[in-house]
């Protein structure tokens, strides 16, 4: 046989795929989840860098299931503990947890366990396991592993920052022989060097993923009314469970309401909700098919659900980094999935401001800045939008076939006079105000506010009528991004011309700028059937699960994924055997839901 480079290719990598295979059902690693896989296998540490969806949870659970003892896991998401364990039992995997929300009686039933090797996997809140009652525990045991998820947690720069995470190296002090693999979704190469530094992972093998989400399609559109384009873009996913981003409370609020008189089955969470409707909240969320999420950012953190299928913006993040992230939580399962931002110039205003009003210090503030600067520049790019993003993150790549202006190219025109039109108009009313009064000047209206301040008798009055209120603001918008106007943060989001805008105003500078897109984002979804047979079976199989999934009382990806539902819906199998074949469908699965999957496939 002739000898390949796959690094699995040895006895412990057969093993491991043979448990890919036959407990959890998928047919290959991904990426670099074999070299993971095989390197912590044999006892080395890892620092793994991989995009959410990824596939991070397999690259230790594998390696504890190879290894003698139980795989510990610290996780900082109580929440998510719960569904995780619920998913391995599933798989026929003997797994539990230990945190606050358990009583008394039943965490020391699980140690129990834990202490007789009964476990294979037991994930533990950081600060119980900094506990001497835990970590004398530990000391009675061999560990097949530590698993230090949300590794980043341990950054103080970051808004994740968990105290007890800096206590975790002594992981590493107590138990040098036990294997420890970090994980984190967090690209920045400062964290990744705190996480080095502060878990003493100095000899850990590194293997970062690339950053992209090739399955993720990105929208990003101009705001008109900006409650008519979401529901354009809601009416495309009906009946898929998404988030909707909004900047304030009030927003969410007044969002989740508008959707629900619409007949959507959408719910605000935000921080000033109680911690009770917080919870039945996210719970709907988790559980139930086809719910939309209204909120802040403050919901998202260890939201695992992996058949999101779109996220929307209807307000502007602060950076491309909290963009990247939120939109990230759209598609873990690698199914089509949508990001799609509708943003205008007085977001720009409104996160100036609060900028200005958060941050005390010059420095931080200057940062603060410049990251909401390239986001603009993601919003207002003409070319790849992919590209624009994965470059912030130091990648490079092609066009990629899959975001609104790689789908749909943007027009350039030759805006070099509109643009001396625009500034000028600006500096002649005395840069004191926002875009909409600059388009009345602009298109020569004689608004009550024009003719209060005499502003009907100045030159630039009406010399702007070729192009409409819509054309001209995208003009003004795009010279803000471009950096020869700013938006000035102290005087409500009024227009005022940069140093660099003096060529321009001159006419010295040719300026191509993008016309507005004529429909909101219209771009077509392909890949996902919404009619035919295979979409009746596929319904027909939701609400099995839906069914199996209420008596047993988990979320129902944790019975079988979206994507494996598809997969069955698709190629019809009509044996076990078959059915064994579908990614997703592993021993334990077989066994316990075979011979009711095929009776629904049979029955529809
Ligand atoms: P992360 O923690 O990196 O966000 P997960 O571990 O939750 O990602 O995995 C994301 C999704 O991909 C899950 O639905 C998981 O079951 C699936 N997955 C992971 N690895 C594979 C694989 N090798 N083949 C098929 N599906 C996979
Ligand atoms: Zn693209």
């Amino acid at each position: 046989m002739i000898k390949v480079r796959d690094s699995v290719n040895t006895a412990a990598g057969d093993a491991a795929i043979s448990l890919l295979n036959g407990v959890f059902g998928y047919p290959a690693f991904r990426g670099q989840q074999a070299a993971i896989v095989e390197s912590v296998g044999a006892g080395g540490d890892a620092l793994v860098l991989m995009p959410t969806g990824g596939g991070k949870s397999l690259c230790y659970q594998i390696p504890a299931l190879l290894r003698a003892g139980t795989g510990v896991v610290v996780s900082p998401l109580i929440a998510l503990m719960h569904d995780q364990v619920a998913a391995l039992r599933e798989l026929g995997i003997a797994a539990a947890y230990l945190n606050s929300s358990l009583s008394a009686e039943d965490a020391r039933a699980v140690e129990q366990d834990f202490l007789a090797g009964r476990l294979k996997l037991l994930y533990v809140a950081p600060e119980r396991l900094l506990t001497p009652r835990f970590l004398d525990l530990l000391a009675r045991v061999e560990p097949a592993l530590f698993a230090i998820d949300e590794a980043h947690c341990v950054s103080q720069w970051g808004h994740d920052f968990r105290p007890e995470y800096l206590g975790l190296n002594v992981l590493h002090e107590r138990f040098p022989g036990v294997p420890r693999i970090a994980l984190t979704a967090t690209a920045d190469a400062l964290t990744r060097q705190e996480i080095i530094d502060r878990l003493d992972l100095g000899a850990a093998r590194i293997f970062v993923a690339s950053f992209d989400r090739p399955n993720i399609r990105y929208t990003i559109v101009e705001k008109a009314d900006s409650r008519r384009q979401l529901l354009a873009f809601l009416a495309e996913h009906r009946g898929e469970a998404g988030i909707v981003y909004c900047g304030t409370r009030r927003r969410v609020e007044e969002t989740a309401e508008g959707l629900a008189a619409e007949g959507l089955d959408a719910l605000p969470y935000h921080a000033g909700l109680d911690n009770e409707t917080r919870r039945r909240h996210q719970d709907r969320f988790l559980r139930e098919d086809g719910v939309v999420m209204v909120a802040t950012i403050a919901f998202g953190m260890g939201i695992d659900k992996p058949d999101v299928r779109f996220v929307a913006h209807l307000d502007l993040p602060r950076s491309i980094e909290g963009y990247y992230q939120e939109t990230g939580r759209a598609g873990r399962d690698g199914l089509p999935a949508e990001a799609w931002m509708a943003w205008g110039l007085q977001d720009v205003a409104t996160q100036r401001r609060f900028i200005e009003e958060a941050e005390s210090d010059e420095a931080h503030k200057r940062v603060a800045h410049a990251k909401l600067d390239a986001l603009l520049g993601l919003a207002e790019c003409a070319g790849c939008r992919r590209q624009v993003l994965l470059a912030y993150f130091g990648e490079t790549s092609p066009p990629c076939g899959n975001c609104d202006n790689c789908l749909e190219p943007p027009t350039l025109w030759d805006a070099t006079e509109a643009a001396r039109k625009a500034l000028s108009a600006v500096y002649r009313t005395g840069q004191r105000y926002g875009a909409g009064h600059v388009i009345d000047v602009l298109l020569g209206k004689a608004t009550d506010k024009v003719t209060q301040r005499g502003h009907e008798r100045l030159t630039v009055f009406g010399v702007g009528a070729e192009l409409d209120d819509r054309h001209w603001r995208s003009v003004l918008r795009q010279l803000v991004v471009k950096g020869w106007l700013a938006v000035d943060h102290g005087a409500y989001g009024a227009l005022k011309l940069t140093e660099a805008a003096r060529p321009v105003l001159k006419g010295e500078v040719p300026v191509l700028l993008r016309e507005p897109a004529r429909r909101q984002g219209k771009a077509k979804r392909t890949a996902l059937p919404a009619a035919g047979p295979d979409a009746a079976l596929f319904e027909a199989l939701r609400a099995w699960r839906r069914r199996v999934a209420e008596a047993k009382g988990v979320p129902a990806y944790v019975i079988l994924h979206d994507a494996t539902l598809r997969e069955i819906a698709a190629r019809r199998p009509d044996s076990l055997d078959a059915l064994a074949d579908i990614s997703g469908v592993g021993a334990r699965k077989l066994e316990a839901y075979g011979a009711d999957l095929l009776q629904v496939i049979g029955g529809n």
